[in-house]
């Protein structure tokens, strides 16, 4: 039997994936011509990882020479909880509130690729959330999933930008979905309310500056230049998706249980320095804060104790 669009959509919704579009296996040329600059710039700063596989991420029959299309799929992670902005307490990132994504979407991949396989034994994909060399947000715009705004994250219509986005190169051709054009027009809120100036123009992020990478990916010492201006973010930050206009109007709660926050959405910044590892590893085993180890997360504590 042949897969089509219609049973990929209906076995992904079923799943839980809300957003599903399809793109043809093209080269990205204006997108890598993009990324080039950006790394040129050296805005990954620390994030090496960027700076390899560029021929993978310009063009996905390096990585499956069979490949035809390219399937973004997206999952809605918004739940209804504010910061309380209390003192001494430190802000955890939306995206961090609940158990890790990756956990939580490669295993429903999983099942997808698995369905799929038994309708037709010859369909081959890889399938990537966040890591590997994928573009996954250019992908999800050439699927038709949203575009991308001006602070550099994928925008949808009808549900907003807080999304997970997850890639699957397949061999196979389907029928393609439509472009959505950028609806940022004049609106420049999430530029002029990053509070660190990391959205050095439309559209660009100088990583360095973007609290999301210090707090996160930053290995070493939080540059001194930064101290007062986190506003009390302990690890990442979405103060840029937070003042989006099509955040306010379209942000749904999401029917994942799972994204739920497991570890408040606020840590105390006290307590955080008195951890050891055993007690860091129980609390965070299945949470995206475990990314930025005991290390970073005392750090990023001190970082806001002491500016
Ligand atoms: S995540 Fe925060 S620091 Fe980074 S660009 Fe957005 S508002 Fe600026
Ligand atoms: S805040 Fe405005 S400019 Fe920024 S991504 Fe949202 S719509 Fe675009």
């Amino acid at each position: 039997m042949v897969i089509t669009n219609q049973i990929v959509i209906e076995k992904a919704k079923e799943l839980g994936f809300e957003l599903i579009g399809f793109a043809k296996a093209d080269p990205l040329i204006d997108e890598t011509l993009k990324l080039q600059k950006w790394l040129d710039l050296g805005y990954q700063s620390g994030m090496d990882y960027m700076n390899r596989n560029f021929e993978k991420r310009k063009d996905v029959t390096q990585v499956l020479p069979e490949a035809k299309s390219v399937i973004s799929l997206a999952m809605n992670y918004y739940t209804d909880y504010k910061h309380g902005n209390r003192k001494e307490y430190g802000k955890i990132s939306r995206y961090a509130w609940g158990k890790d994504y990756h956990l939580i979407m490669w295993e429903k991949l999983e099942l997808l690729e698995e369905y799929l396989l038994q309708i037709d034994p010859d369909f081959k994909c890889i399938s990537y959330v966040d890591t590997g060399s994928v573009m996954d947000k250019a992908w999800a715009v050439r699927s038709g999933i949203g575009w991308l705004g001006k602070h550099s994250n994928v925008i949808n219509r009808e549900i907003g930008s807080w999304i997970f986005l997850a890639t699957l190169i397949t061999n196979y051709n389907f029928d393609y979905s439509k472009i959505i054009p950028d609806h940022c027009g004049t609106c420049r809120a999430c530029i002029d309310a990053c509070p660190t100036g990391a959205i050095v123009e439309e559209y660009v992020v100088n990583g360095e500056r973007c609290i999301s990478y210090q707090t996160i990916e930053n290995k070493g010492e939080i540059d001194k230049e930064l101290k007062g201006q986190f506003d009390k973010w302990l690890f990442g930050c979405d103060i840029c998706q937070d003042v989006c206009p099509w955040n306010h109007k379209f942000s749904t709660v999401t029917g994942e249980k799972e994204f739920e926050p497991l570890n408040g959405i606020e840590l105390n910044l006290n307590e955080i320095l008195n951890y050891d590892e055993t007690e860091f590893k129980s609390r965070f085993e299945t949470s995206p804060v475990k990314r930025a180890k005991l290390t970073g997360i005392k750090r990023n504590a001190q970082f806001l104790m002491y500016s």
